[in-house]
This record gives C-alpha cells, sequence and structure tokens, in this order.
C-alpha cells in the first residue's frame, strides 16, 4: 500500500460485513483539515445507514461520525487548527454556508444536509478523516478521547433538545430507552435540573439507570407502572427505534406537551390525543455548532461521563454486532490499531 493511502473498513453493499477499504486522500479544500483518527464511537446510525435505511447510502460505505483524533494536514484557509490539535468531529463534517439556515448558525439544517455528513466521501472506521476545519472542535485538554468521542454525536444530539425544550424551572421529563443516547440523556438532564423518570424495556436497567441519575425508573410494557405517570412528563425525548405502545406513552405527557424523537421509530398516534391536550411531536437532530461547544465545556464542567466499552478498530464487525443486537454497554469505542498501516 502507497505510504499516501488512508485504511478503512467499508461496506461493500447493503448490510454486508465491513471489509478492509483503502483509498487516496482527496485533496484538501482550502477550509479542510486531515484528521487521524485515534477513537471512534459506534452508533445505531452507522447501522441504518449500512443498511441503507435512510435510502442515501452509497458503496462502499465506510462509517463512523464520533471520531476524536489529531490534525495532521491544514487547509490554506482552515483558521484556528494547526497539526498536532486534537479534535472531536460529529455527524457533520461541512455544510454549504450559504442557504438560509447555515446563515442563521443552524447548520444542522444545511439544505445540502446529505452531503454534508462526515461519512462523505468516507468515515470515522479510518486512518483519517477529511473535514471542514469550522466542523472539527478543539477538546477540553482534560477531556479522555474515549469520552469526547462519545459526545460528538450522543451528547450533542441528547443535549440539544434538553437545551431547548426545558419550559420552566424545574420541568419532568421521560426518557425512554436506557442506551447510547439514554444514558447520556439521563446525566444531562438532571444536571440541567429535569426530574428524570427513566423509561426502558429492560427491567434489569434499573439499577444502573439510577445510578446515572434517574429519580425514577419504569419498565416501558408494565402498564400499572406506566399509568401511574399518567399527565406526569412536561417533555418526553424518544430515544429508541423500533415498535412503541404510543398511546400508552403519548398518555403520560402533561397538556401542551411536547415529546422529541431522537431515534427512528415506527409512528402510530391517536390524533384526537393530540388534539385534545394541544400536544408537540418534535424531530431533533443533532445540534449546532454554538451548541456543540456549548455541550463539551457542560460536560467537562460537570462530570458527564459516558459508560464506554473500548474496542480495537479491526474488530469493528464484532462492535457493529454488539450494537445490533443492543449488548453495548452503553456505547462501544473502537480504538484506532490502523495507525502506521494507511496514513
Ligand atoms: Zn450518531
Ligand atoms: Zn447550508
Amino acid at each position: 500500500m502507497p505510504p499516501s493511502t488512508i485504511l478503512g473498513y467499508a461496506a461493500r453493499a447493503v448490510g454486508q460485513p465491513l471489509e478492509p477499504f483503502t483509498y487516496e486522500p482527496p485533496q484538501l479544500g482550502e477550509h479542510d483539515v486531515r484528521v487521524s483518527v485515534t477513537h471512534c464511537g459506534v452508533c445505531h446510525t452507522d447501522i441504518h445507514a449500512i443498511d441503507d435505511y435512510y435510502g442515501i447510502t452509497t458503496y462502499p460505505f465506510v462509517p463512523g461520525h464520533e471520531i476524536v483524533g489529531y490534525v495532521s494536514a491544514v487547509g490554506r484557509e482552515a483558521s484556528g487548527l494547526k497539526e498536532g490539535d486534537r479534535v472531536g468531529i460529529g455527524w457533520q463534517g461541512r455544510s454549504c454556508m450559504r442557504c438560509e439556515w447555515c446563515l442563521k448558525g443552524e447548520e444542522q439544517l444545511c439544505m445540502d444536509i446529505v452531503q454534508s455528513g462526515t461519512w462523505v466521501p468516507y468515515g470515522g472506521f479510518s486512518s483519517s478523516v477529511i473535514v471542514d476545519s469550522r466542523f472539527a472542535y478543539p477538546l477540553p485538554e482534560a477531556m479522555p478521547s474515549q469520552v469526547a468521542a462519545v459526545l460528538m454525536c450522543a451528547g450533542v444530539t441528547v443535549y440539544s433538545p434538553l437545551r431547548s425544550y426545558a419550559a420552566h424551572p424545574s420541568p419532568k421529563i421521560g426518557i425512554v430507552g436506557v442506551g447510547g443516547l439514554g444514558h447520556l440523556a439521563i446525566q444531562f438532564a438532571r444536571v440541567l435540573g429535569y426530574e428524570v423518570t427513566a423509561i426502558s424495556s429492560s427491567p434489569e436497567k434499573k439499577e444502573e439507570a439510577l445510578a446515572f441519575g434517574a429519580d425514577h425508573f419504569i419498565v416501558s410494557d408494565d402498564r400499572t407502572g406506566m399509568r401511574q405517570v399518567l399527565f406526569g412528563f412536561d417533555l418526553l425525548l424518544c430515544t429508541v427505534s423500533g415498535r412503541i405502545d404510543w398511546e400508552l406513552l403519548v398518555n403520560t405527557l402533561k397538556k401542551n406537551g411536547r415529546l422529541v424523537l431522537l431515534g427512528f421509530p415506527d409512528v402510530v398516534l391517536n390524533s384526537t390525543d393530540l388534539v385534545a391536550h394541544q400536544l408537540s411531536i418534535t424531530g431533533s437532530f443533532i445540534g449546532n455548532r454554538a451548541r456543540m461547544r456549548e455541550m463539551l465545556s457542560f460536560a467537562q464542567a460537570h462530570g458527564i461521563t459516558p459508560a464506554v466499552e473500548l474496542m480495537p478498530m479491526s474488530r469493528v464487525n464484532e462492535a457493529l454486532q454488539r450494537v445490533r443486537e443492543n449488548k453495548a454497554r452503553y456505547r462501544i469505542v473502537l480504538v484506532n490499531d490502523t495507525v502506521g498501516v494507511g496514513i
């Protein structure tokens, strides 16, 4: 392999296991940086994209968007970063910087969002990635790299709606799903002053949910337990995908309450509940650049700590399988062992 080649792990077709894949680094744009990857978290979205759930995946596809690494090359106009800086990169690696949303500082809503993913052209299960320097975030010095990696997608994804929708000084929240997103949402919500109820299909997660900071824990198919929180929550944060008993769940919202979707569940709702109780349903997607910087310093100041399993990147398929089977506790971070092989 030529010394200038990047080594990644790619799916060659829908749903296939990843295979080693090498590519020539694309030319650095004037605002770009190349980042040598040391750590990369495994997110459910990586699996959805391998499976082409969103209908936008091009193959060979290199997943990976919870990245920490060191800047190894800098474009002409890439201000604020220099070679050797440690940075974090999340789902978004660039944006058009011209559309109305980018101009408003809501880059996560860029009209060109499909081409703005860190996966384009290839993601972080690699020796290096190339992104716009404005989406590579310097990290607090004391923050361990595996912690920062998970915060880059899971962290900002839960932090952003918790900040946007805290209605009054002591809001009550139901966090649905205690997994990669949910276990972080519990920690952030507690520090932000919410009274937190964790709702999970797995009774065995109770002790850990309480240890992460939940005030209460309910098993989602325990109809008696769910009925006890009828009209109980200002906000429901739904971090899971798959099937949900929507009627039972939505009835736990107070009047004027809000359901925020972070995962991609099948949604079937009774319009009578929505109308009669004036409920809102909101999707929430990652966060903008300002939120990302704010989240990193907030997490550092308050000791927000994801529970991480470390695995070598060469065992990426094993890691993906654990995530597919919901066995990760609570996030797997791949440690790059391709260093010295690809650039
Ligand atoms: Zn993600
Ligand atoms: Zn834009």
